[in-house]
């Protein structure tokens, strides 16, 4: 600890300020000891609380470089990335601002921005430099974390993000309005509305089926989207039986209602790529309404209330 206490104290020398060796190991310690902070989180903080009550604006031992996000490959790393936000999801919790998903040219990672690092908003679309973030690892999965010595840049440069196939693994919990059989502008492929296209007017609509849904495994909601094909491998509903029901029933909203008896509640695994909020799907797999592993727990506990 003495010997990170000299390396901050040099550094503060070479900027000109002199601060004693002493003052800095005892933040440092009440830090690490106390609260155990990582050291090199310490050295950080320490470094930049400093730097705040000397006046001093170069913040020690950040590093300037610029990380790919696929090349995150380790947890408690302080780095630098660009990106363009791709989703965001609301926070439950209390202590976190925003939850979402971040990407470059290279992959995506997840970022959590905490309440107390007081920093503004992102926002789905747009790029930023974000300076001074920590990566964590947590279920197998690298993440970012904004904290209060991050810095968000917005940027106005546009960045191609990679598109990532993803696998999500629980149950629907949702089946959206605008499920079911829908029209679609000839031109735009826009979903019409009472023979209206938004761009195009008075318009007549072509016949589709999709699926607008929400899947949940337990960390976060996603949604999700399955086009006519998937729709009618999912469901065993055609769109021509879809036609024919909203002939008879005079009431497009019973193909959505038939399609939430089939899926609602039920498990699945899904895989496609995450574009904007929706994960399109491209394949599935039904599981069975019971998993395994939560018999395994009922009998688990059952066993260990008897014993
Ligand atoms: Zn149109």
């Amino acid at each position: 600890m003495r010997e990170v206490a000299e390396e901050i104290k040099e550094e503060f020398s070479k900027a000109g300020v002199d601060i004693p060796v002493d003052e800095i190991e005892e933040k440092l310690r009440t830090l690490v000891d106390k609260y155990y902070v990582p050291l090199d989180e310490a050295k950080r903080s320490v470094a930049n609380s400093l730097a705040k009550k000397y006046g001093v604006a170069k913040v020690v031992g950040v590093s300037e470089t610029l990380e790919k996000i696929a090349d995150i490959d380790a947890p408690k790393k302080w780095v630098n990335l660009k990106g363009k936000v791709v989703q965001i999801w609301k926070s439950e919790s209390d202590v976190i601002s925003q939850v979402g998903l971040i990407g470059d040219e290279s992959g995506f990672v997840r970022f959590v921005k905490w309440k107390s690092a007081d920093l503004p908003d992102l926002e789905e679309e747009k790029c930023y430099l974000l300076k001074n973030v920590v990566t964590d690892y947590w279920q197998g999965q690298y993440s970012i974390k904004l904290n209060r010595n991050s810095e968000i840049i917005p940027l106005e440069e546009d960045i191609e993000v990679a598109s990532q196939e993803v696998v999500k693994e629980g149950a629907i919990v949702s089946v959206q309005q605008g499920s079911g059989l829908i029209k679609r502008c000839p031109m735009c492929k826009r979903v019409i509305v009472k023979g209206i296209c938004n761009e195009h007017g008075k318009v007549e609509g072509v016949y589709d089926l999709r699926i607008k849904a929400v899947i949940d495994d337990g960390k976060s909601p996603q949604d999700i989207l399955f086009n006519k094909e998937i729709t009618e491998e999912l469901t065993g509903i055609s769109i021509e039986q879809a036609k024919e029901w909203v002939r008879e029933y005079l009431d497009p909203s019973v193909v959505q209602s038939e399609i939430a008896k089939k899926i609602l509640g039920r498990y699945f695994v899904v895989k496609g790529n995450i574009v904007g909020q929706y994960l399109l799907v491209e394949s599935f797999e039904q599981l069975k309404d019971v998993r395994e592993e939560d018999v395994q727990e009922a009998l688990q506990k059952a066993e260990e209330m008897l014993s």
